[in-house]
């Protein structure tokens, strides 16, 4: 079900109305730590414009998708994990176990990942 901009949690961590470990922010981008880490470096990078899933990705707002992996690839670096490797993930919808209906991309590293995911 779509969630509105007013109602979104990462809406308002992006307004500053929530707070967050940011890591990262430019015109387009922000980046914090996730709450709850499943790696040693567990960073999210979300696009500012509000878009609640990758199934709701189109030739008119896809640019900010570019944005956010130009920003993955700075964030590791910076941190220091790109060296060794590290995973993006994106959950969609029900299946995909998305709980927060912004379009995220978690950042995992500093650690051995496993194939397939659960
Ligand atoms: P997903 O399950 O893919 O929708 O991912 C949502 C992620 O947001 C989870 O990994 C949560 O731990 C994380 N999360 C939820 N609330 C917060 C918050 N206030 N600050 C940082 N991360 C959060
Ligand atoms: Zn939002």
């Amino acid at each position: 079900m779509e969630i509105n901009m007013e109602d979104c949690l990462f809406c308002k961590i992006i307004k500053g109305e929530i707070p967050s470990k940011k890591v990262y922010e430019d015109d387009f981008v922000y980046a914090f730590y996730d709450i709850s880490p499943q790696a040693p470096t567990h960073f999210l990078v979300i696009p500012k414009e509000h878009i609640c899933c990758a199934n709701m990705i189109t030739a008119e707002n896809s640019s900010v998708v570019s944005k956010c992996f130009e920003a993955i690839a700075k964030i590791a670096n910076d941190l220091g994990i790109a060296d060794d490797g590290y995973r993006v993930i994106n959950n969609c919808g029900e299946l995909g176990q998305q709980t927060v209906k912004h379009l995220h991309f978690h950042v995992l590293g500093g650690r051995q990942m496993q194939w397939p995911p659960g």
